[in-house]
């Protein structure tokens, strides 16, 4: 059942998301080599706390941490761990709060210290393909609309689009109808009204499309190991032009102040 949001419910998500904008922003301001995902996850989580919301992710279906980071194979539900980021490694941060009784969801990749340049094209692609999709989530559009928008652009680089994993509805709940694949065809899936709030989460990479779950229950990777990418904003369909609740703004911002994470990939959108 899709659970179409009121104009007053849509801010009270856009609250939330916008808690989870400046939480990965707070993240962002400490990202270097040395620094350890476990740390991280204790400044997102004090962040978090401090402005009266809760970790959206920390004991959902068991999950243990407030952050889900999941560096170069990793694509996505990685656990904190005290082992050290490295120069050259990509990480991927999903975060989501719970505050006022809505979630806001939002994931972002940053790079360590400098990257490769396939690195970079392949985070750059990944953030296009959330911006040609976030275009496509108006009223009247279908979610193929949105799922082929990200299919497309990023076969064409010769990317792998993950099919395991999917972009949500969300309001009072973390995960609601519809799904939101990245993979689909224009014209099919549920027809999009106003009132409608989604996750849409490109996830990306660099080689085949297959996923493995590592023992754990929740890391899944790459098959072949190679990079993976994944940029997520919460999203009111609109008329003509959906409405992004979640922002990068406030990320952007804090890299540009740190020197140990140089790859900007959006214009703070
Ligand atoms: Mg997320
Ligand atoms: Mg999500």
């Amino acid at each position: 059942m899709v659970f179409y949001k009121t104009k007053e419910e849509v801010e009270l998500i856009r609250e939330s998301s916008l808690l989870v904008s400046k939480t990965l922003a707070e993240v962002a301001r400490h990202i270097r080599p040395g620094i350890t995902t476990r740390q991280l996850d204790k400044i997102a989580e004090e962040y978090i706390r401090d402005n009266q919301a809760i970790p959206g992710f920390k004991g959902y279906h068991g999950f243990p941490y407030t952050l889900c980071v999941s560096p170069n194979e990793v694509i996505v539900h990685g656990f904190p761990s005290n082992k050290e980021l490295r120069e050259g490694d990509i990480l991927s941060i999903d975060c989501g709060v719970l505050k006022n009784g809505f979630y806001g969801d939002s994931a972002y990749t940053f790079a360590v210290g400098d990257i490769s340049m396939p690195l970079r094209k392949l985070l750059v692609t990944t953030y296009t393909c959330l911006s040609l999709a976030i275009d496509k989530a108006i009223v009247g559009n279908c979610i193929g609309d949105v799922s082929d928008a990200v299919q497309k652009h990023a076969e064409k680089a010769g990317y792998g689009v993950v099919r395991e994993l999917v972009g949500h509805g969300l309001g009072r709940n973390l995960h609601e109808a519809p799904e939101v694949p990245n993979f689909g065809y224009k014209g099919k899936g549920l027809r999009m009204q106003d009132g409608l709030v989604i996750a849409i989460e490109p996830m990306i990479n660099m080689g085949t499309r297959h996923v493995v779950q590592e023992r754990d229950g929740w890391t899944i990777r790459t098959s072949d190991r190679k990079a993976s990418a994944h940029f997520e904003h919460t999203v009111a369909v609109g008329k003509g032009k959906a409405d992004i609740l979640s922002s990068f703004e406030f990320i952007e911002q804090a890299l540009q102040s740190n020197p140990n994470s140089k790859l900007i990939v959006g214009q703070g959108k």
